[in-house]
């Protein structure tokens, strides 16, 4: 491709409003230009980098034995009435009538769209096990869209969705996708990390996520340095204090603490450590308000607390709400004599002599035990764990915590839409049986921000090999010299003639510009015809990750010379 000939915009100062590295270099290198909120148009660079990620995931679907298919972005209502998930999905969604006034959505996932087809067009356990997948627009309108494309409300997806007889089969077509998603990401030259997920609302399934490492990611995740245990933080299982010799229980005191407020206040005032207090928390449930109680020091989780419930969400109210229910302002309340369903964290177990709110404005309770003073709660994991304690699997490790961007999704689903939907086959007894589903997600646009947040340095991008837009920037540095320009137009074709990828920077620009383009698009390799070296018969190859940089002669020696770096250097 032709420099000179291309749209690459790219821009010298750093957009304003462009908050993480990969959205600034994409907007910078020309990659991505924005519509609107959460919506992009991919220019002839960036899309030859999306179009690379999409050959990796195709390649290695179709490997694993799915079948690629498409399916249309636009789907009727009465498919998400009939699973449930109309009235469930809520405003990211994007809902819109037709001319006829019939109720469509453009699609953000299409599990009920997959179940129609396989209900309508497999009948026998002998086309099964099936998966079929495709790469597609999706549409989901984002409460925060932000970070560029990393959270879109347009996006590419790759979504694949398995058919089997049985449990068995799921796990089968699980782990043979959950082993094609290691090739995928390994390919594309990501450090990447498969965790453990929650799976909400569908109990006893399992599922795993693919973060890539990197500070900017909107998520956080948990490993321990000992065993393999690695799990996204919903789902970090928080290891359950043991019971310890305390203090015997003294004798519970009612003390004024007039305009202490928060948690650290109320400690700083009644000279305890914070974590001898214990905070409590009002929750909102369709049956009602539910206490919560905590460590002083911990924060609560909102998806354990809903798991804690059995319920699918649970919200947080405003103050005044709170208030209303509680009796108290927020900074009082506490547990006993309370009239409220209480469920406190697991290490609150075997803490004794605690401080709480004691109900009434400006009074805290000191000295508090279980049994004795309010009846012993149900218990449960509620809470966030932290980097340093010990590990719940094993034990001996301690938890880490990393910052990461999802890239992956892997997740078994079980019978939830093939029941609701009825989607059934003839087993070989001739018997109907409801199919196990599972679904996996690949956030195609999404990895190419997270290859960025992972590669670049001060001057720009460092595109690994695999996903680079070309893998080698010719730069002709004087395109008025002849000599130059006809040494460069050479190598150019015989360099495509060879398969390699050439980006030729053929515009009337100074070297320094065309260096800092170089620099800012970051392809792996760059090749410099002109100046000084060319008048001394040699052309200067080097590499954007900088360990490279040597002088070939030209002539007959250079194309295989060139050819031999091209395809030994490292992905
Ligand atoms: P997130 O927690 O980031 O919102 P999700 O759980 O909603 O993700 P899935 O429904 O599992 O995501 O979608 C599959 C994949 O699609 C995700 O792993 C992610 O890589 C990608 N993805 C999801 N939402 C977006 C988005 N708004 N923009 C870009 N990619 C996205
Ligand atoms: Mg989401």
């Amino acid at each position: 491709m032709r420099f000179h000939k291309t749209l690459i915009p790219t821009l010298r100062e750093d957009p304003v409003d462009a908050q993480v590295v990969s959205h600034r270099l994409m907007l910078r290198a020309g990659l991505i230009r924005p519509l609107g909120s959460g919506i992009y148009t991919w220019l002839p660079l960036g899309l030859r980098v999306l179009r690379k990620v999409e050959a990796i995931v195709r390649q290695e679907m179709d490997n694993a034995g799915a079948q690629e298919v498409l399916m249309p972005a636009v789907q009727p209502a009465e498919l998400w009435q009939e699973s449930g998930r109309w009235d469930f999905y809520g405003k990211e969604l994007l809902r819109f009538l037709d001319r006829h006034e019939r109720a469509c959505c453009f699609g953000p996932t299409h599990e009920e769209v997959i179940s129609d087809l396989v209900r309508r067009e497999i009948r026998s356990y002998r086309q099964l096990p099936a998966n079929f997948y495709q790469i597609q627009t999706k549409f989901r309108d984002e409460i925060r869209p932000r970070f560029g494309i990393m959270r879109g409300r347009e996006f590419l997806m790759k979504d694949a969705y398995s058919f089997d007889l049985d449990q068995a089969g799921l796990d089968a077509s699980y782990q043979a996708m959950f082993a094609a998603y290691q090739r995928i990401f390994q390919r594309c030259g990501l450090a990447f990390r498969a965790v453990e997920a929650d799976t909400g609302s569908i109990g006893g399934a399992s599922s795993h996520e693919f973060h890539v490492l990197a500070d900017s990611g909107e998520d956080v995740i948990i490993s321990c340095d000992q065993c393999d245990y690695a799990a996204n933080l919903e789902k970090a299982v928080a290891a359950e204090a043991l019971p310890q010799e305390g203090d015997p229980a003294v004798v519970m005191e009612k003390i004024a603490t007039p305009g202490q407020k928060s948690i650290e206040e109320v400690a700083r005032f009644l000279k305890l450590p914070v974590q001898q207090l214990v905070k409590s928390l009002l929750v909102e449930t369709p049956a009602g308000p539910v206490l919560l109680l905590l460590r002083g020091d911990r924060s609560l989780n909102m998806v354990k607390a809903a798991n804690a419930l059995n319920l699918p969400q649970v919200t947080i109210p405003d103050a005044d709400r709170a208030a209303y229910w509680a009796g108290v302002g927020m900074g009082s309340l506490g547990p006993v004599g309370s009239r409220l369903p209480v469920v406190a964290d697991h290490e609150l177990r075997h803490l004794r002599n605690f401080a709480c709110g004691a109900n009434e404005e400006g009074w805290h309770l000191l000295n508090v035990n279980w049994q004795r003073d309010l009846p012993v709660p149900s218990f449960a994991d509620l809470r966030n764990v932290t980097a340093g304690e010990p590990c719940a699997r094993c034990g001996t490790g301690r938890l880490q915590r990393h910052q990461g961007i999802e890239v992956g999704h892997v997740f078994k689903l079980g019978d939830k839409y093939s029941k609701a939907m009825g989607v059934k086959v003839l087993d070989s007894q001739g018997s109907e049986q409801t199919l196990v589903m599972g679904c996996y997600g690949i956030g195609v646009s999404r990895i190419v921000a997270a290859a960025i947040e992972q590669n670049h340095d001060a001057n720009g991008i460092r595109w690994p090999r695999s996903l680079a837009p070309f893998s080698l920037q010719l730069i002709l540095l004087n395109p008025r010299d002849s000599g130059e320009v006809a040494a460069a137009e050479e190598l150019y074709q015989s360099l495509r003639a060879a398969g390699v990828e050439v980006l030729l920077d053929d515009r009337d620009e100074r070297a320094g510009v065309k260096f800092k383009d170089a620099d800012l698009l970051g392809c792996p390799l760059r090749l410099l015809v002109g100046g000084r070296s060319f008048k001394e018969g040699m052309v200067e190859l080097q590499s954007r990750a900088g360990d490279l940089s040597q002088k070939l002669p030209v002539g007959e020696s250079l194309l295989p010379a060139l050819l031999a770096v091209i395809h030994s250097s490292t992905p």
